[in-house]
């Protein structure tokens, strides 16, 4: 496969990788990307999805509800590119893995917890805005699939929130500085299914760019930081990233 060849030879020294990746590796998963002609914000508009919205209106907690149960990510399985990140750790060639995805698929796929950084946070989680009691989004889903739209804590009342990052909300505390930290050390990037197109998470990747190390894109479609690629590899992840592992152990 075009490029993978030279992407290999780039990284074949490497035992720091850091791994960014956004909607695209999860799509043959079943997952939705966000901007792509058949992605999410094709037919929802994202200004309905804004923290204050959330706070504000039951109507826009229950639209959230509803997506979060008809849109796949709670019952998606990891992908053969998930399962190629989990291998590259496995082969001792990787520092971490910075994740724009809220789907859990990096952990489902085999990469321990502490390897994985969630820029957005994680869907699989419910937290309580009142008491920040923490529980399984699945049992929620159940409550809201047996007809409570807009479910409130069972413990004190409040409104609840799946653990993911709103418009208008910050980023999960900590994790900004852990990816950054990781992006430090690092001794290459290799991002996958991102447009790079989401700040502050696309800041993660560049700082290692910028700083002259190898930087790899694999991604269908073409990224705001091209020109700063290494390689860039124009594929499936599904595809590229099982070939690229492989030839990297
Ligand atoms: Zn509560």
């Amino acid at each position: 496969m075009e490029g993978i060849a030279e992407a290999a030879s780039l990284l074949r020294a490497c035992r720091r990788i850091l791994v960014f990746t956004g909607a695209g590796i999860s799509t043959e998963s079943g997952i939705p990307d966000f901007r792509g002609p058949q992605g999410v914000w094709a037919t929802v508009d994202p200004d309905e999805f804004t923290i204050d919205r959330y706070l504000r209106y039951p109507e826009t907690r229950r639209r959230s509800w509803q997506m979060r149960m008809n849109s796949g990510a709670l019952d998606a399985v990891p992908n053969a590119a998930h399962r190629a990140v989990a291998g590259l750790w496995s082969a001792g060639k990787m520092l971490g893995c910075v994740t724009q995805n809220i789907d859990g698929l990096h952990q489902k796929a085999g990469l321990p917890e502490e390897a994985v950084v969630e820029l957005h946070g994680n869907v699989h989680t419910t937290v309580c805005l009142g008491c920040g009691d923490r529980q399984p989004t699945a049992a929620v889903i159940l409550r809201v699939d047996a007809g409570e739209d807009d479910p409130s804590c069972l413990l004190c009342g409040a409104i609840l929130k799946t653990a993911v990052v709103y418009f208008g909300e910050m980023l999960p505390a900590g994790a900004l500085e852990e990816a950054f930290d990781l992006a430090d050390r690092a001794d290459a990037v290799l991002s996958v299914g991102s447009t790079l197109t989401v700040f502050p998470a696309a800041y993660v990747p560049l700082k290692v760019a910028r700083s002259g190390r190898p930087f790899v894109i694999l991604n269908m479609g073409p990224t705001d930081f091209d020109h700063l690629a290494s390689v860039r590899l124009e594929s499936p992840a599904g595809t590229a990233l099982p070939a690229l592992v492989a030839a990297l152990a």
